[in-house]
This record gives C-alpha cells, structure tokens and sequence, in this order.
C-alpha cells in the first residue's frame, strides 16, 4: 500500500458498537464488568482505552512498525525508555539534541546513578570508543534541534547491534512521512506526537513505536504502572492529524526548499542550516535515509548579535514567536534564550549554537507570503 493511503487508513476501524467511521472519544474511567473479572478486554482506563489503542495501532502502523504506544508528552516517552535502566548503566547521547531531552538526562536521570556520554553522532564511528560493559542505550535524533545535523541512522544501528544495545531515534523533526528509523535498524522510534503528527498546534502528546514483543512489554508495564498516559481527546486529535500527515508533510518540504535557498542569497543572512543543501556536511545520508528533507530551518545573520537576531525575532508578522514547531502555521524561535535555554551556555556554543541563531518551524501557508514577512522583518 502507498504511504497516502497508509496515513488515512492507519488505526481505523469503524467503532464495533455503532459503525462510527471515526474511532469514538471513549472519555471514561472504568468499564462496567458482567462479573467479577469477567469484561470485555477493557478494565480500567490507565490500561485500556479504545481511542488510545486505535492511535496506538496508527503509530506503528505508519512507522513500519509492530507495537505503538502513547504518552502524555514527548519528554513522558522519553522518560519511559529510560526507566528501562539500572543505576549504574551507562548511555550514549547525541551532542545536540531536544533541550528538554538533556534536560531530563542530566537534571533527573543522573541522580539516579545513570551515567550519560554525549557524542557527536555525525560520524557513528565516534561513538565507539565511548562503549563498555555498562553501556545499555545509544539515544539520538536526526535531523537536529536546531542545527539539522544528520546522523547515518543505519551507521549506528550497526554499531549498537554488534553490542547488542538498545538504539532509540527521536524521530520528531522527520516525522514518520520523511523518514523511518525501524527500517534502518533503530530498535525504537520515538516522537513528539505533539509536533507534525498532531500538526495543529492544539495537543500535547508523545509515542513510542517497535518490533521487539519484550521490549513492548516492558514499555507497556512502565506505561501502566507509571501513569504517563494521555487522554482519549487527545488520541483523538492526534488521530486525526494522522490523516492529513503526508499532505502536510509534502507542503513543509515544499515550502522549506523556497526558504532555505531564498535566505541563503539573501545579502544579510549568515549561514543557513538545512539539510536539503549539497554541500551540507551529511547531505548524501540525508538523501538516502528521508524521503524529503522537511520544514525546519536555522540561520544566522551576518551581523551576529542577540539584538539583531532579537529585532528580526520581533518583526515577523506571519511567523510566530514561539516554542514548538511542526504545526501548519509558520512559528519563528531563538533556541539559545527559548527551547534550547535549559543547556548551559559554553556547552552550546561549544556545540555550535550560537546566541544569534534563529529556528524556523515553516508552516504550510503560501511561501510567497512567508517570504515576504521574512524580508521585511530581515530588512
Ligand atoms: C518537542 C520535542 C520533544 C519533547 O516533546 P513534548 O511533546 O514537548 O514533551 C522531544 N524531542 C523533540 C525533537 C522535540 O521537538
């Protein structure tokens, strides 16, 4: 089945009570049972709940994967897979990555006795020497936030494989339509359902996506017994996003090609970070492991100050100033004092995120509308 197809049918089954072609909002609590621990599958709604389960079906489904589950949050799937370890174990993690994912690393997880390596993940090789008898998980992302980098995803499955570890790729900025870490040998998938899944702005969730039925159910006991669970109305909306994914998905890459190649010639803007350029550093990786190169941009201006960077900030008409990205309007962002403010400054700068730099999340408006707001506010 083609991927249109795939991301309109995923998950759905018409509701078995009625034949409601949209999987109901089961917004209980508890199912009533005909006797004690006699019921239809469904007990208690942490556990079970259909709109939950029908999201959970999508997930996978269009991940390429056998099991999906759901979260209240991205950062609670994240979370969750960390609670897969023992004190003592160790962890290998990309050197650029979602603020908030650090964030949970070194502010709660190390005090639990976790012990994390961050690495630059550009070249797999790199994480080599970085392996010992502790090590249980690699955690990456590709593309990057905010600086699109790209990790060759099936470079350090192989990796991972041969020491038999747990590789997790936090998939959000791809989104399941550009790319799909399974196939390339990661063992989990993770996402911000929040960002283009959901894709209007309107929801907080997250997901976990495998093949491995322990791994599964593992993940599935942590879900329960640790509660992380979101509610049916957000399955719900996240469901729903799904279906419209790769028409979205096929506008962002559309418009993000027309922005990144207009500010690049634009006189006063610096450099421009996207993946869709030959002569980005792991450009061929990213044209052999996405099927588009998506929606996310950051650049620089040439003249490299906070205040600039701030005066554009504030100019833009159409783009927004805000945290997230992913959803069908265009948002602008300064990750160094907004997404990215929870790493302290030396070791962004050491990671190349500069206090100038700005990250655009390209919405599906006309690109000839969102040019003309970045010029004026660019000037
Ligand atoms: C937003 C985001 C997260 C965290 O997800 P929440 O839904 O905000 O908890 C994790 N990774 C990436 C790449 C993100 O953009």
């Amino acid at each position: 089945m083609k991927l249109a197809t795939r991301f309109i049918h995923a998950g759905a089954h018409p509701d078995p009570s009625t034949g409601a072609i949209m999987t109901p909002i089961y917004q209980t609590s508890t199912y009533v049972q005909e006797a004690p621990g006699v019921n239809k599958g469904f007990e208690y709604a942490r556990s079970q709940n259909p709109t939950r389960f029908a999201l959970e079906e999508a997930v996978a489904e269009i991940e390429n994967g056998k099991f999906g589950l759901v979260f209240g949050s991205g950062v609670a799937a994240t979370d969750s897979v960390m609670k897969l370890l023992q004190p003592g174990d160790e962890v290998i993690a990309a050197n650029d990555m979602y603020g908030g994912t650090y964030r949970l690393f070194t502010k709660v997880y190390e005090k639990f006795g976790i012990r994390f390596h961050y690495v630059n993940m550009q070249d797999a090789e790199n994480i080599r020497p970085y392996i010992n008898e502790k090590t249980q998980l690699i955690w990456t992302e590709t593309p990057t936030n905010p600086l699109m980098n790209i990790t060759d995803i099936a470079a350090v499955a192989a990796i991972s494989k041969e020491h038999n570890l747990v590789l997790c790729v936090d998939n959000t900025f791809a989104s399941p339509y550009l790319q799909n870490p399974l196939d390339l040998g990661a063992d989990i998938v993770m996402h911000s359902a929040t960002k283009y899944l959901g894709g209007h702005s309107d929801v907080i969730q997250g997901c976990l996506v495998m093949n491995d039925q322990d791994l599964r159910d593992q993940l599935y006991f942590i879900q329960k017994s640790c509660g992380a669970v979101p509610g049916p109305m957000d399955c719900f909306l996240v469901l729903r996003g799904i279906k419209t994914l790769h028409v979205r998905m096929e506008r962002h890459c559309e418009n993000g090609e027309r922005i990144a190649h207009w500010l690049r010639n634009h006189p006063k803007v610096g450099k421009v970070y996207w993946p869709g350029f030959s002569d980005h550093p792991n450009h061929h990786i990213a044209k052999a492991q996405m099927r588009g190169f998506g929606g996310m941009i950051s650049f620089e201006l040439k003249n490299d100050s906070v205040e600039e960077a701030r005066r554009v900030l504030s100019s833009t008409k159409l783009f927004s100033l805000a945290e997230s990205l992913g959803g069908v309007e265009s948002l602008i962002n300064h990750p160094a004092s907004m997404t990215h403010a929870s790493i302290p400054r030396e070791e962004r700068i050491k990671n190349g995120l500069s206090d100038s730099l700005i990250r655009l999340s390209v919405g599906i408006e006309d690109a000839d509308d969102l040019i003309e707001d970045l010029n004026q506010a660019i000037g």
